[in-house]
């Protein structure tokens, strides 16, 4: 395909159109003057996009799918996953804390970690969380000591299944060498049961296994739960958890699976390797409910042409809202959002507002031609890992986040201020 065509269609939220002006509409809002309205840069997240998500969610595993809210958390958002009847999964205190506040009932939530604090454990066995998901025998010591046999506390255990997902490398969990969960291969998982199964204040629920994020290859899935389930069968558990890391497609061309044929074939697999229909399989995913709910508005301040080398084009965010390019090498399409389908025969580096020659948003960008200072550029599937990953770096203000739906806007997070970076200053 030319590289030069305009950005495909299913890289934007669900409700998209173009309205008469030629501009983005999403949600029924017009985006260009959205980011009049908010100013940039701007998270616009597609509401409808983001029930219809959880929704698919909801219907492809059992009860107890969780939205994995370390891809975007916001009160707004953990209710919104919450109404869907998702359980919500947070992996410190602080997510646990914006889940609570937002309304979430505790036994909707299960809690993540390799390395809880002995105080976010009191807290998570204080609230009564749904899970606590046991990933080290440190944390099994940890824990001994605060649970309560008269009240039992609700576990999952992290298992390593040992398969390599096609993915990056830092984002890959499920092989052997890792940071994360007890290795099957090993024995350890089966000595982790063991230690849980003597503990009068633990109550064994079931096994979980997450192999990695950004996985596009749906038989890595199939792979890991034909593994799983040897490990799991015999011990009589009630829930397996296969963990979140659908990939979505970020480019023009890239193809995905969905939620659904990522359930229909982890289910399958696993009833194929002898795992009991009673058994609850559930998932938490994070990146396939989210990113493509949203993109991100940028405005462009400066154009610095280099004849015979690049252009390097300049918005106000960068890096600080977006560090998946700095981190992960990931790509990204670029867009005119006043004119959504210009062909788009210019190439050009988007690059951020901070000081560092790596602060890049893409490193070739297609853009229509004669973008100036002044014009929209907006980036799609940025509702992952962005603002959840956003810095302060250079001081530079987090964006404002707008749900959109039935043509209104609401602001969610509002943007941050230089007072809101003064509050920490003790001197
Ligand atoms: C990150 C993570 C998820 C979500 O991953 P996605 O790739 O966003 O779906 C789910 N479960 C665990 C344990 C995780 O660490």
């Amino acid at each position: 395909m030319p590289v030069s065509d305009p950005l495909e269609f299913s890289l934007l939220p669900l409700t998209s159109t173009v309205n008469e002006h030629g501009h983005l509409d999403i949600g029924g809002c017009d985006v260009v003057a959205l980011a009049e309205q908010f100013g940039t840069p701007l998270f616009v997240y597609d509401e409808h996009h983001l029930h219809m998500k959880c929704q698919e969610a909801a219907r492809a595993f059992d009860d107890g799918v969780a939205f994995a809210s370390k891809s975007f958390l916001s009160r707004a958002m953990a209710s919104l996953a919450a109404s869907e009847g998702l359980c919500i999964d947070v992996a410190s205190g602080g997510e646990m804390a914006v889940a609570l506040a937002a309304g979430v009932s505790a036994d909707r939530i299960v809690f993540h970690g390799n390395n809880k604090s002995l105080d976010e454990l009191v807290y998570a066995i204080t609230v009564k969380v749904r899970h606590i998901v046991i990933d080290s025998f440190d944390e099994i010591d940890r824990i001994e000591r605060l649970v309560d046999a008269a009240q039992p506390t609700s576990v999952l255990l992290r298992v390593t299944p040992g398969v390599e997902a096609h993915t990056h490398e830092f984002i890959r969990t499920g092989q052997e060498d890792s940071k994360f969960g007890f290795s099957v291969a090993s024995g350890s998982a089966l000595q982790a049961v063991e230690r849980l199964r003597s503990m009068p204040g633990i109550h064994l629920a079931g096994i979980h296994a997450h192999i990695g994020s950004q996985v596009f290859d749906v038989s890595s899935f199939a792979e890991a739960a034909g593994i799983l389930a040897a490990f799991f069968i015999p011990l009589g558990l009630d829930e397996l958890c296969v963990g979140g890391g659908l990939g979505v497609a970020y480019l023009n061309g890239e193809r995905a699976a969905t939620i659904t044929e990522w359930g229909a074939s982890v289910r399958g697999a696993l009833r194929d390797a002898g795992v009991p229909d009673t058994v609850k399989v559930t998932a938490e995913p994070g990146r396939a409910i989210v990113a493509a709910a949203a993109i991100t508005l940028y405005r462009v301040g400066t154009i610095k042409y280099l004849p015979g080398i690049r252009t390097y084009v300049a918005v106000d965010g960068g890096m600080s809202d977006n560090p998946r390019p700095i981190l992960y090498g990931s790509g990204y399409e670029a867009f005119d959002p006043a004119r959504v389908l210009a062909p788009r025969p210019d190439c050009v580096r988007l690059v951020g507002k901070h000081c560092e020659s790596g602060d890049v948003i893409v490193p070739d960008a297609q853009v229509p031609d004669g973008i100036a200072v002044g014009d929209l550029l907006a980036t799609p599937v940025t509702g992952a890992y962005g603002y959840s990953m956003a810095s302060n770096y250079n001081r530079v203000t987090r964006p404002a986040v707008v749900f959109v739906r039935d043509g209104q806007a609401r602001l969610v997070l509002r943007r941050e201020t230089d007072e809101d970076l003064m509050a920490l200053e003790v001197e």
